[in-house]
């Protein structure tokens, strides 16, 4: 009988990728099982007629904002290129009244307007300082006594036009969050964690960059997906039509409730975090076209905030996010559903999604539907975590879970709303992990981890 390997990494997302590439650095014989037939996950890249086209993630931060990531990058070797990770010029913009304005989520647009009152920005300036005052951790925002509070009451007592304008639809926009429904904690320590988008950027090659370097470098084997996970007396054992593997651990890097069907009969704390961990989906259609459009006002930036649209929550130009999305003289645009529109469209057939967020990019981009040469869709049925009050509470029995054979890696681990989230988790895992693997017989050296 053949050995079996250290880990099985069920997704090769980034959580799955940065947990293979720790272990494996630590010295685990490790292998990742993918079901798609390409790495990626919410941040792989479709490669169609010259365009590079973002399915989800779109941005990174600096590196105070997402270290975890930012690691990685220096581990691949990725920052040795100047021009592999450029800053996006007008990251964020808010459309009001007719027009886009810009630098939305910077100091400069306290000053120019963002669209909002005087007395909005003022606010917006204080809940700033509040915020970063409280120092909310976005690894464990269970901790921030926030209790049941959403994100509708966090904005109760602020003034209205945060909601309405900018902080709401940044949440609904963005993250699928529905205010009313949300937990205030994990937005509060995702606004203060952040930065500025003035420092936001975005891969030259594709937002895949990461994922596919990390791959190039482990063995991962895709098409092939799990279909259920047992622990044994010998190791666990992971099904799939392409076969069982038996490994002495694994670590599920899938959504939750993906997590939580492959292994039903996880410890009760799992199961009950795996419960709590709902999701928004989200549904993107990027538009191919044979101009590069801009919204009026806003001609160089990417990220429009459409704060009172019923289907569409934001506009993003991404020939603007960089020239290389889009071919010489043609153009890249997406629109990101708002969160009823993504729930009543994420079973319709793609003409009715075209016809329906066609009908209303007129507003926002005249002309648009005329230059339409193709189009995509993206449907995540599990877009971003949806924290709520309940997956605050059943969140620390989670935490402090022993180390077991299965584990599990996601940005669904600490609620936040993005690849950082996802590739801060590989970092725990991989150190849960590799103490169970040492537990259980001689030790490798961790000096890598
Ligand atoms: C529209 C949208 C916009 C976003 N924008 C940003 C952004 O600008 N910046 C940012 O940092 N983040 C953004 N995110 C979030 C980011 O994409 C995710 O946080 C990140 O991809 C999560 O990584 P993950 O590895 O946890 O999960 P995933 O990326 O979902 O990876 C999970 C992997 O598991 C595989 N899988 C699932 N089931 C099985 C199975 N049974 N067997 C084998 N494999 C399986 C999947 O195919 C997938 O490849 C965005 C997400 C969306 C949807």
């Amino acid at each position: 009988m053949s050995t079996p390997i250290d880990v099985a990494v069920v997704g090769a997302g980034p959580a799955g990728l940065a947990t293979a590439h720790l272990l494996t650095a630590a010295g685990c014989t490790v292998r990742v099982l993918e079901s798609a037939e390409e790495v990626g996950g919410r941040m792989r890249t479709l490669r169609t007629d010259g365009h590079l086209i973002d399915t989800g993630a779109e941005m990174i931060p600096s590196a105070d904002a997402y270290p975890a990531t930012w690691r990685l990058i220096r581990a691949m070797g990725l920052d040795h290129d100047p021009e592999a990770i450029p800053l996006v010029r007008d990251a964020l913009s808010v459309w009001w009244k007719g027009r886009s304005h810009r630098h939305a989520g910077r100091p400069l647009g306290l000053l120019t307007g963002m669209g909002l009152s005087p007395s909005a920005r003022l606010d917006l300036a204080r809940l700033q300082l509040d915020l970063g005052r409280s120092d909310p951790d976005p690894e464990h925002p269970e901790r921030a006594g926030t209790g049941e509070a959403t994100i509708a009451d966090l904005l109760r007592t602020h003034h209205p036009q945060l909601r309405e304008r900018l902080l709401g639809p940044l949440a609904a926009g963005f993250f699928g969050w529905p205010a009313e429904r949300a937990a205030a904690a994990p937005f509060a320590a995702h606004l203060a964690s952040a930065g500025s988008t003035a420092t936001w950027r975005t891969y030259r090659d594709g937002m895949d960059t990461l994922p596919r370097a990390l791959a190039a470098r482990l063995d991962v084997r895709t098409g092939h997906p799990v279909t259920a996970l047992a622990p044994g007396p010998d190791g666990v054992r992971l099904d799939s039509p392409r076969g069982a593997l038996t490994a002495r651990t694994a670590v599920l890097a899938v959504p939750a409730p993906v997590a939580a069907g492959l292994y039903p009969d996880a410890p009760a704390a799992e199961r009950a975090y795996l419960a709590a961990c709902g999701y928004a989906p989200m549904l993107r259609l990027s538009l191919m076209l044979d101009a590069p459009l801009s919204p009026r006002g806003a001609r160089r930036g990417f990220a429009h905030l459409v704060p009172d649209d019923p289907r569409i929550g934001v506009v993003t130009i991404d020939h603007a996010k960089h020239p290389g999305r889009a071919p010489r003289g043609r153009g890249l645009i997406s629109l990101i559903a708002t969160p009823t529109a993504a729930r009543d469209l994420m079973d319709a057939p793609d003409d009715e999604v075209d016809r329906r967020l066609l009908e209303r990019v007129e507003r926002y981009l005249p002309g648009a539907t005329a230059r339409v040469r193709g189009t995509v869709t993206h449907r995540f049925r599990h877009g971003l975590p949806l924290p709520e009050a309940h997956t605050m509470s059943a969140r620390p029995a989670f935490v402090d879970r022993p180390p077991a054979a299965v584990d599990y890696a996601g940005d669904w681990i600490s609620s936040r709303p993005c690849s950082e989230g996802a590739v801060a988790s590989a970092y725990t895992a991989a150190e849960r992990v590799f103490a169970f693997l040492t537990a259980t017989r001689a030790p490798t050296p961790i000096e890598a981890l």
